[in-house]
């Protein structure tokens, strides 16, 4: 549930009080599932409703994502759900070219917590979250953050046109590159051998383990003396820990978690999207459609192009996180219409009949050009043209948003003759764009 979290479970771990009756299942690496068809090798990741663990499938000899749901029964409802939204996904793209996860097989498994839906899904990499957290929270480069955007919004072109689906949870954690950012952590660029049953099973179990993760770690060290050998050449001297580099690492992704998605026609939830990704319209109730997740896409969009989450609410002393989160609304974008700010089943909680908040007073209002060039050091240029195309996404009025399919029109999705190089200038190092027919340089004295 994107709301909710256990009390035990930090960013990185699941919490250990969701392992019991009706919570997750528990796996150790060698686990078989589904008849021994499906073998687990290690945790891939985790979400509030199931831990997914990457699984070698013995029919088809590759590697699988093995999404293991939690067994009480509000979470297999929510599964069975999930499953029908993805099979009517990969009904609909059968060569999986539309840049959603696929759906391979699904089936249930007995635990000792109980019974557990379960989902085979395509392997993918890492989340666009660990993406950032790997560029150390900056900023990606604007041309990556631009191919990032073409596939997540050609994904959602699909589901809102072809398929009639809002994904209602879209954010960092739910979008999974293709690949893994470490090489060592792909099976199969990686080489590693699967592991067919369980270590302790095994006379040599405990043995193979070290071996393997010996062999992980020492071609762990060579890509990392690779990358530094690449980086000395170019006049540094080692590698600095402060910079990484995104290059090389191929940033096609897809959309994933359709646990909380639904068909427009047939809602179900009133309050829908994590807090810092929530659409206006929803914390407003005034309903909501395909435009909610083109609201949560900009947010997205934002993130990666400054490392930083666009809203961060928090309630303070006599007000609450969604009026905080109005407030910071307004503040980045501009006061929301009177029309639109009264026009929802909990407008009154927020706004007085003028439209003003009821208890945050005297805003100071800005705009997303400016937050980028004086927060974030956008360059004029760089803030204008980004903002052109963020802006209309983040307008308050639902319907007046661009749709996934205009966006993908937007000429600053298509500046393919731009390329974003680094110069060293008198002040330090100054990003220019390079363009194919122009050359544009702007060095700051
Ligand atoms: P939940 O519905 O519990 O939030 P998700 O579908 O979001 O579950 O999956 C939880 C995490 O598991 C993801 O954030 C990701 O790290 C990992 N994961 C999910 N699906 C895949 C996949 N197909 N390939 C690789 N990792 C995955
Ligand atoms: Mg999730």
């Amino acid at each position: 549930m994107s709301c909710s979290s256990s009390s035990s479970a930090s960013e990185d771990e699941e919490g250990f009080d969701s392992y019991r009756k009706g919570g997750y299942h528990a796996v150790r690496i060698g686990d078989s599932f589904s008849a021994g068809r499906y073998i687990a090798q290690r945790k891939l990741g985790w979400g509030e409703f199931s831990t997914v663990w990457l699984a070698y499938d013995t029919t088809s000899s590759g590697y699988v994502a093995l999404k293991i749901q939690k067994s009480a029964p509000q979470f297999a409802q929510a599964a069975l759900h999930e499953i029908e939204v993805l099979s009517a996904i990969a009904n609909g793209d059968p060569s999986s070219s539309k840049y959603v996860v696929r759906l391979i097989d699904h089936f249930k498994h007995t635990g000792p917590n109980g019974q557990h839906l379960c989902m085979v899904l395509e392997f993918l990499g890492d989340s666009l979250l660990r993406l950032i957290k790997h560029n150390r929270y900056k900023g990606l480069e604007l041309n990556k953050v631009r191919e990032i955007c073409k596939c997540v919004l050609t994904g959602l072109d699909y589901l809102h046109r072809g398929l009639g689906i809002i994904h209602t949870d879209l954010k960092l954690e739910n979008i999974l590159l293709l690949s893994t950012i470490n090489a060592t952590k792909d099976p199969i660029r990686s080489r590693t051998a699967p592991i067919l049953e369980r270590p302790e099973g095994n006379p040599n179990g405990g043995v193979t383990m070290n071996i393997i993760e010996k062999k992980l770690k020492q071609r762990a060290r060579r890509a990392a003396a690779r990358i530094s050998g690449r980086r000395s050449s170019m006049g540094g001297v080692g590698t600095p820990k402060s910079i990484r580099s995104l290059d090389g690492i191929d940033l096609k992704c897809k959309v994933v978690d359709f646990g909380n998605a639904c068909w427009a026609d047939k809602q179900f939830a009133q309050e829908i999207q994590t807090r810092q990704y929530r659409s206006p319209e929803v914390i407003l109730q005034s309903g909501y459609s395909f435009s909610a997740d083109i609201w949560s896409f900009a947010c997205i969009a934002f993130e990666l192009a400054t490392g930083e989450m666009m809203f961060t609410p928090k309630g303070g002393e006599g007000f609450s996180e969604d009026e905080d989160h109005l407030a910071m609304m307004m503040e980045f974008l501009g006061k929301i219409p009177r029309k639109i700010a009264i026009g929802g089943a909990r407008s009154k909680d927020y706004f007085d009949r003028h439209g003003d908040l009821k208890r945050i007073r005297r805003l100071k209002y800005g705009s997303l050009d400016k937050l980028l060039v004086d927060k974030y050091r956008f360059s004029e240029t760089d803030a204008h043209e980004f903002a052109e195309f963020l802006g209309p996404l983040f307008d308050f009025e639902p319907e007046k948003r661009p749709t996934a399919e205009q966006c993908l029109q937007h000429p600053w999705l298509n500046f393919k003759n731009l390329k974003r190089t680094e110069v060293k200038s008198e002040s330090g190092v100054e990003k220019v764009n390079v363009g194919m027919s122009k050359l544009q340089i702007k060095v700051g004295k």
